[in-house]
């Protein structure tokens, strides 16, 4: 069976995704745990998490992401900007605590002219003083598309941070299809080659999540601008062949493309019947 959501808005709480998310077909979602340009989390509501978790194990809802704001920069030349990036991640991944079924993804940041190689240093060594404590929740990294000085854009700058964590068994990768193809890897004509230069790059154990999105701009654009599923560069046959490729089909697929609900439940009902159930 395919895994498959959309990104939803957390404003409501957790049940209320959860019932979102079966109303348009979707059997996980991804949600940002604060407002996206940071800013406070509401307090955490006991009752609707218990609520939520009894009705996501009613209804098969599993493999939820949680996004960390974008805004926030581990690389930032900025000590306190920094501080902030990880005082955020902190106070999420604690209380990502009471949802034993979520992952984590981030995105590692941007080095604004310190070049990549101190962006990948100050992202490492952000990962190494979250991990001193004991989270549950697996960390995920995010393939960017290269915009700015996103560091991220290949799979040996990924490769490179997690080189540099201690704990490397708490990160985990999330592929985003919009980001990889902006960035220069051809899924559309060589998915194959790039999952094997991922694998020997980064290892597919490590890949835990898909982003699945069009993308508006050409291949190696570096822009990052999402299309709806069919309606980019990317197109419908390539999508076909992600959602279906052996080392990809388990995964959990989270639709973020420019859509507000019934756009999603179309994408989903589209997506579940180019899945081949073997
Ligand atoms: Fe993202
Ligand atoms: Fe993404
Ligand atoms: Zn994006």
């Amino acid at each position: 069976m395919l895994r498959i959501g959309c990104h939803l808005s957390s404003s409501k709480g957790y049940l209320a995704m959860g019932k979102e998310a079966v109303k348009i077909g979707a059997n996980t979602f991804q949600f940002f745990t604060r407002n996206p340009r940071g800013g406070r989390a509401k307090a955490l509501d006991p009752v609707d998490v218990e609520k939520y978790l009894a009705f996501a194990g009613e209804h098969g809802i599993a493999k939820i992401l949680a996004h960390a704001p974008y805004t926030l920069n581990a690389a930032s030349k900025d000590e306190g900007l920094r501080r902030f990036a990880f005082d955020t991640m902190q106070d999420d991944l604690r209380r990502l605590e009471h949802l034993p079924d979520a992952m984590y993804n981030f995105h590692p940041g941007s080095h604004v002219a310190q070049g990549a190689d101190l962006g990948i240093e100050l992202i490492a060594e952000h990962l190494n003083r979250l991990f001193e404590e004991e989270f549950s929740t697996t960390v995920l990294l995010e393939t960017m598309a290269g915009k700015g000085s996103e560091v991220g854009r290949s799979f040996e700058e990924l490769r490179n941070i997690i080189d540099r964590v201690e704990r490397k068994d708490r990160l985990g990768v999330c592929l985003d299809t919009c980001h990889v193809f902006d960035g220069g890897y051809d899924i559309v004509n060589g998915l194959d080659a790039v999952l094997n230069e991922f694998d020997r790059i980064l290892g597919l154990e490590r890949l835990r999540a898909v982003h699945l999105n069009d993308s508006l701009n050409s291949l190696g654009s570096h822009k990052d601008r999402h299309a709806k599923i069919g309606e980019g560069n990317i197109g419908l046959e390539a999508m076909k062949r992600i959602i279906n490729d052996s080392r990809l089909r388990k995964l959990p697929f989270y639709l973020e493309t420019p859509n507000e609900l019934p756009g999603y439940q179309k994408e989903i009902e589209l997506l579940r019947s180019l899945y081949e159930e073997t």
